[in-house]
């Protein structure tokens, strides 16, 4: 089964267009037969795209650190929850059962996920798509960022294209997936 590992807050945000967003990749995941791999939480956005991919009988692995896997945060109704000893073994245990990478909003916890796998991505350490799911513009800052580290020579031009951005979830699993066939 080809699955996705998803980053995103264990937060919801302000707005209610982020856990739409959240909730709509969710249910287009089930639709084409693709797996979750996130990181275990109940809460946030965390909580609602797993809560909307079991609800539509997908598949949802959760893989959550042993400080992390008390009942407040850890989603309750995952039946294949993976309580690893650290983040290292977290993330190791991630890679291994993904195919690609979707981040959505978050915070910190987001941002280092989704720019450990750019690194390594950039460094050839894995070559699986990265899809940024750009909701009310949230990634315009990260995508100046690239940019301007491309426009002050900290990057190759050609690493531009070491994931993409769409704003429609249906839009960006079928770009990805489209990649991870060719991988
Ligand atoms: P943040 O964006 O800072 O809210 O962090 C969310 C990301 O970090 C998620 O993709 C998780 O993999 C991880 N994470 C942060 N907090 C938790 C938590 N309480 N339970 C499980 N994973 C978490």
């Amino acid at each position: 089964m080809v699955r996705v590992c998803v980053f995103c807050g264990s937060k919801t945000g302000n707005d209610s267009e982020y856990a739409e967003a959240a909730r709509c990749l969710g249910r287009e995941m089930v639709s084409r037969g693709v797996g979750l791999v996130y990181g275990g939480g109940g809460i946030g956005l965390m909580g609602v795209v797993a809560d909307a991919v079991l609800e539509a009988g997908g598949e949802v692995i959760g893989v959550i650190p042993d400080g992390l896997a008390v009942e407040e945060v850890m989603h309750q109704q995952v039946a294949d929850m993976r309580v690893v000893p650290d983040m290292h073994r977290r993330k190791a245990e991630m890679h291994e059962l993904s195919d690609a990478y979707i981040a959505l909003p978050g915070g910190v916890g987001t941002f280092e996920e989704l720019f450990e796998v750019l690194a390594w991505r950039q460094l050839k350490i894995h070559g699986k798509p990265i899809g940024v799911l750009d909701v009310r513009g949230f990634f315009g800052p990260f995508l100046e960022a690239i940019e301007r580290s491309v426009m002050e020579g900290f990057m190759k031009p050609k690493n531009r294209q070491l994931f993409v951005t769409e704003t429609d979830p249906a839009v960006l699993l079928d770009q990805l997936l489209g990649m991870a066939g060719a991988v």
